[in-house]
Formats: structure tokens, sequence, C-alpha cells
């Protein structure tokens, strides 16, 4: 009987353990590296005071199918979904600007009903939001040329309000790129698969726990469960390959496989790929991705803050969506503030955005108790910047047993937790296939 082959992961983010559960799943046996001390990647917690935080706020969605169901599947038993998720049904709410509800009603009344009771767009703003989704649905959610989301947006005569509070907000959210420099293309995909979904494919979920216990954690405890082993704290250098096997090489010592998923954020693969020749074309196409930034303001008041809602957006204000820790996970007092594609505030003193951040938040919704410690992560490469017509690089490479797997992996999906799980799984595919 032929041995099992032997497979390492190298990279412990949502990708990499997505992969490594979906391999424990099926007796494989895995190693996974992972170069930081605790699992998670770019959705990882981090601790600050003794208060567990996360790198940067994360939306999931009622479409993230893939996620939602690994995560089930490595939780401990008896946990349910909503121990772990706040599931809200779709409420984009910009203080003072505009709201729109999708109530519990099937699609694809929710949206009817959100567009027809929306809050601070007139009836033409409706009709214009309407027929740009039915426009986009007849022609099945695919342009033949792809072109950047303001571009189609001005081809449909979208209204300025609308663009500013809606769809821009929107784009911003889902491909952490700007309107005028991002894929319509992904935009459409990421419309397709929420406001076009069924009802609950738009529901927006919030993690009750930190991003590392939400799914990385469990995810390693399963596979140690079934026999792999997940090292953390444990940096790949390089890789290189022989007649039979692929040789890490791990912080001075050599460890051999037969198979790797590499499944490492874009910019830290491309120097991973320089010792095999057959993957310099790889290399070169990942080397020229260009990144996104995004900044995360957390803010610990010395007491109770309560805002309207869980999840606000904020107009006017370099924080574009606040998140009430308090009314999501019980951290009283903490609130959390995102600013994607935030190029302008890179270099930024983090001192003085805090401070901006928590004046804005006092100026739209009152006093507030003093502010106890604060905390801005910076995430220069949050994202690959996602232009129209990026070409992404496949997951298969031209080195055979030698996968790719991340967010940015060719998929229709933007960078998002969903594209990085689903690669993970489809990496696992390919290797036990
Ligand atoms: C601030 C921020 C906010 C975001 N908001 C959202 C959101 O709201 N919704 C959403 O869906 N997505 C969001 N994203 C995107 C999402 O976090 C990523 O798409 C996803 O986490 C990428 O997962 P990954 O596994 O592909 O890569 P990564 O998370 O980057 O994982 C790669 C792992 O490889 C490890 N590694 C690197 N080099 C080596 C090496 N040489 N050896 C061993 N290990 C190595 C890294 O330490 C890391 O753990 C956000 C991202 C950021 C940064």
């Amino acid at each position: 009987m032929a041995a099992t082959p032997s497979v390492a992961i190298i990279g412990g983010g949502y990708a990499g353990m997505a992969a490594a559960v979906e391999l424990a799943a099926r007796n494989v046996p895995v190693t996974v590296f992972e170069a930081a001390p605790s699992l998670g990647g770019r959705a990882r917690r981090v601790t600050v005071n003794d208060t567990a935080l996360d790198n940067g706020l994360h939306i999931l969605i009622g479409a993230y199918r893939e996620t939602l169901r690994l995560i089930e599947k490595v939780a401990p038993p008896r946990t349910q979904p909503s121990d772990l998720l706040l599931r809200l049904p779709l409420d984009l709410n910009v203080h003072g600007k505009l709201r729109l509800r999708a109530p519990r009603l099937p699609a694809p009344l929710h949206l009817a009903w959100a567009l027809l009771t929306a809050q601070g767009l007139t009836s033409a703003d409706k009709r214009a939001a309407s027929r740009f989704m039915q426009a986009m649905k007849a022609r099945r959610w695919r342009l033949g040329a792809d072109r950047s989301v303001a571009t189609l947006l001005a081809e449909h005569t979208q209204p300025v309000v609308l663009i500013e509070y809606f769809w821009s907000p929107l784009c911003v959210a889902a491909l952490n790129t700007p309107a005028d420099r991002a894929s319509a293309q992904v935009f459409l995909n990421v419309l397709r698969d929420s406001l076009g979904g069924a009802r609950a494919d738009s529901d927006l979920l919030l993690a009750r726990c930190d991003l590392t216990a939400l799914f990385p954690k469990p995810a390693a405890d399963y596979v140690r469960a079934r026999g792999g082993t997940v090292e953390a704290g444990a940096t790949v250098d390089s890789v290189t390959r022989g007649n039979h096997q692929f040789t890490l090489h791990v912080q001075g010592s050599k460890r051999s496989f037969d198979q790797v998923i590499c499944a490492v954020s874009p910019h830290r693969t491309a120097p991973l790929l320089s010792g095999i020749a057959e993957l310099a074309p790889v290399r070169a196409q990942i080397e020229a991705l260009t990144y996104e930034p995004i900044h995360s303001v957390w803010l610990q008041f010395d007491g109770r803050v309560k805002l309207p809602a869980p999840m606000i957006g904020l107009a006017g204000s370099p924080a574009q969506w606040l998140f009430d820790r308090e009314a999501i996970c019980g951290q009283r007092g903490l609130i959390g503030a995102v600013i994607s594609a935030s190029e302008e505030h890179v270099g930024e003193a983090q001192d003085a955005l805090a401070q901006r951040v928590a004046a804005d938040i006092a100026k739209n919704f009152g006093p507030l108790p003093p502010l106890k410690w604060h905390r801005v992560i910076a995430e220069k490469r949050a994202t690959f910047s996602c232009a129209p017509g990026l070409a992404r690089p496949a997951p298969r490479t031209p080195c055979p047993d030698f996968i790719l797997a991340g967010d940015y992996v060719a998929s229709d999906y933007p960078a998002t937790i969903e594209g990085a799980v689903r690669s993970g799984v489809a990496a696992a595919a390919m290797i036990a296939a």
C-alpha cells in the first residue's frame, strides 16, 4: 500500500487553517507552519491592556457559506452559531444620512422593501438603485469587459447621493478599494451573492469572540485531534525542491514534504517562491500586486458608551464604521472604528487620529466618558488593490504539488475571509485528488 503523502501548509491564517481542516477531515496528515505566535494572520486576536481586540474589525455576511460551514465544523460541542456570531438583518445605517433596513422577508422582497422604506434617499434615488440592481441581475451579474465601479455607476446614471452614501461605502467595505479604482466585476460578484441572493445571505455577522477564537484556534484543535501538527512561531525561511520532495527551511531545521500548500499573504509569498525556478512567473505575477491599507482605531472609555446600533456608519469622519463592542460581545466602553482604503492616514500620528475619531463620536452621539486608552492598528497591506481586470495567480502552479491558497489567489471574490477560506478548501481538494 502506498504511504499517505505528507503535506505542509505554510501559513496559519484563515486560508491555511481551512485547508488544514479539510485535509484532516480526510485523514491526511498535515503540518501547519505559522510564523506568528498566534494563528489567524490578517484576522487575528491582539491583546492590549488585558483586553482581547482584533488586528482589524471584520464584518462577515450570511453569504460566507464556506466560512460558516467550517466555523461550525470545528466549534466545540454544544456551541450554537449565535454564541460565536451576532447575526443582524442587513441594516446600512450611515448616521443622519442613510438608513436601509432589510426586513425578514423572502428575497427579493427584503431588498425591495429595504429600498422602498430607505431613509435619506429620494424616490428618484430609490428608483435608480432598483433599476441598477435589476439591470445587473438581467445580465446575470456579468460585464463583458471589466471597468471601475465608478464608471459602471455613471453608465447607469446613479445619483450622487446614492453613490456617496450607498454604493461607495458598500464598495470600499467589500473590496477595500475606492470606487474609482475598484473592479466593477468583483463588486457585482459580491452584490450577486449578498443583496442579490437569499434574504439570509445579506445578513451581517459580527464576531462575538476574537477572530483567532472564532476559527483558527478551534481549527488547530480539530487538526491536532486528527493527528495533524500545527506549529506556531515557526517561520518558513525558504522552500527548495529535490527529486521527489520539497524541503522547507524552518528556522535552521530542514523538513521534507511531498506536497505543499503555500497559504501566506501575497507579499510574503513571493520571496518563498525564489528557491524553485519553475515558480518564477508566478512570483512575478504576485510581485505585480499592489495593496490597500486599513486602519482600525480602538477606543476604551472609562464607562459605558452606547451607540444607536452595534454597527453604525459615520459620514464626514475618517471612521467609516463604528462597532459597539459592548452590544456585540459585552466589552464595556470599548468602541472599534474602521477606516478602509485608508491611504491618506498612513503616516498620520496615531494619537491624533484616535482623538479625532473620539471627537467625531462625541459630536454625533453626545458626551463620552473619559478615554482610558486607545490603540490604532495600521495594516499597510491589508488587502490587494482590487483593480479592474486584475490578473490573480492560479492556485495550481507550474510546479506540481506546490499549490497556492489565500485571499489573493484567482477567484471571483475580493480579499475577504470567505475568499481565503474558499481558496483553502479548493487547495485541500486539489491535494486530496
Ligand atoms: C484590518 C483588516 C480588516 C479586514 N476586514 C475584513 C472584513 O470586514 N471582512 C472580510 O471578509 N475580510 C476582511 N479583511 C480581509 C481578511 O482579513 C483577509 O482576506 C484574510 O484574513 C486573509 O487570509 P489568508 O489566510 O489568505 O492570509 P493571512 O491572513 O495573511 O494569513 C497568512 C499567514 O501566513 C503567515 N506567514 C507569513 N509568512 C510566513 C512564513 N514565511 N512562514 C510561516 N508562516 C508565514 C502569516 O503570519 C499569516 O498568519 C480585513 C483585513 C484586514 C487586515
